[in-house]
Parts: structure tokens; C-alpha cells; sequence
């Protein structure tokens, strides 16, 4: 972790909600939970945000190049969201106050991720590369085995399933939702 990367203050922020969190718990009984998000998506995203998935399926629509941050190498694992619902849901009934990672396990490199929206949408544009922003992790896959031992979770939605779910609703938007830019994100503003 670099803390003072321009990542820093989000990074440590996590960290530090943990250590406040288990703070509070031992020290005022106070019951508290822990969930680590991972990669999430579906539909009512928000396009401009600056996320991967948002970005390329948006490119796609607006007829543009998509565009890879640097070799696209790096691998993400994409949670679709009523999975993660559920494992919110279940960790908030458990008795479980350490920190648990719900996320989807299942890796793909941004290159081939690329791909996958390229013949989901039917776009005939190219996969262009960009410099990658710094510090961007080369991997980020979530350890699920607490989650399967203690809350008996697991996702069920695969990607294709998940994608074809949420490219329908990007499909949905008008012309002038299409072109807003938003970049009122700290994925946003990073990646601006
Ligand atoms: N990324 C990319 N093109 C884009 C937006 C993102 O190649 O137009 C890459 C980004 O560099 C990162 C990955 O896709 O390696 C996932 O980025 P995102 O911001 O969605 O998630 P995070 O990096 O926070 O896991």
C-alpha cells in the first residue's frame, strides 16, 4: 500500500473503518459488522463514473474506442449485485463481527474483459491502451472462504448472466444520458 499515493486516503480510510469499528465493538460491546466489498456491478450503475465496466460498455454505446489502462494484464473479479445483497443480508443475521470479504472469485484479465463486452454489444470499434494509472493493483481477487464457511454464501450469478443483465439496462438509456459526463466519483476524479 502506498499511503500517500494518490490512492492514499481512500486506502487507509478502509483500513481505518475496521480498526474504529473493532474499536467500538471491543472496548462499548457495541455489535458491529464487517463486510469488504469487492468489484460490484448491475444495473443503475452510473456510466461516468470512471469504473471499467460502466466505461466500456458506455464506449461501446457512443460508437467509441474502448480503452484499456495499460496492457490489460491486470486481472478484476466482478460481483453482480443481488449476490452481493445477499451476502450483506446473511453477514448482517450472523454473529460475526471480524471482517468478511464478499465478492465474486472468478478472475479475468481487463483485456479479456474487453473482449467480453466487445461481443456482448456487437461493437465494431477497437480495444485502444492508455497509460495505467498509478498505482492500480494487478490483481484484486476476493478470499471467500469465510463467507463460505460462516454464512454459507457464494455467488450465483456468472458474468455472462450478470453482463447481459446490465447491458440491457445501458442499452435503456437516452442519447443525453449517454453523453453526460460524471465525474463525481473518487473512481472519477482518480481516473480524470
Ligand atoms: N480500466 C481500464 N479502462 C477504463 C477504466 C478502467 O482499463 O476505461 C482498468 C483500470 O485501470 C483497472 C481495472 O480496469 O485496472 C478496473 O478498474 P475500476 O476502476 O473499475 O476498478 P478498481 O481498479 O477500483 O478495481
Amino acid at each position: 500500500m502506498n499511503t500517500v499515493g494518490p490512492r492514499g486516503v481512500y486506502d487507509e480510510a478502509k483500513r481505518f473503518q475496521e480498526a474504529i469499528t473493532m474499536a467500538y465493538h471491543t472496548y462499548h460491546g457495541l455489535e458491529t459488522r464487517m463486510v469488504r466489498i469487492f468489484n460490484t456491478y448491475g444495473p443503475r450503475m452510473r456510466l461516468n463514473d470512471g469504473r471499467v465496466l460502466p466505461a466500456f460498455i458506455g464506449q461501446a454505446l457512443r460508437g467509441e474506442d474502448l480503452t484499456i489502462f495499460g496492457k490489460g494484464n491486470q486481472t478484476r473479479s466482478f460481483c453482480y449485485v443481488d449476490d452481493l445483497i445477499e451476502g450483506i443480508y446473511r453477514l448482517l443475521k450472523s454473529d460475526c463481527s471480524d471482517p468478511v470479504n464478499i465478492g465474486n472469485p472468478a478472475e479475468i484479465t481487463i483485456k479479456q474483459f474487453a473482449e467480453e463486452i466487445v461481443k456482448l454489444t456487437g461493437t465494431k470499434q477497437k480495444l485502444v491502451y492508455k497509460p495505467l494509472p498509478q498505482d492500480d493493483p494487478m490483481q484484486r481477487q476476493p478470499d471467500i472462504t469465510k463467507a463460505k464457511k460462516i454464512l454459507k454464501w457464494q455467488p450465483k450469478v456468472s458474468r455472462a448472466e450478470g453482463l447481459k443483465i446490465t447491458y440491457a439496462y445501458f442499452k435503456g438509456l437516452t442519447a443525453k444520458e449517454l453523453h453526460e459526463k460524471d465525474h463525481n466519483t473518487f473512481e472519477g476524479y482518480v481516473r480524470k
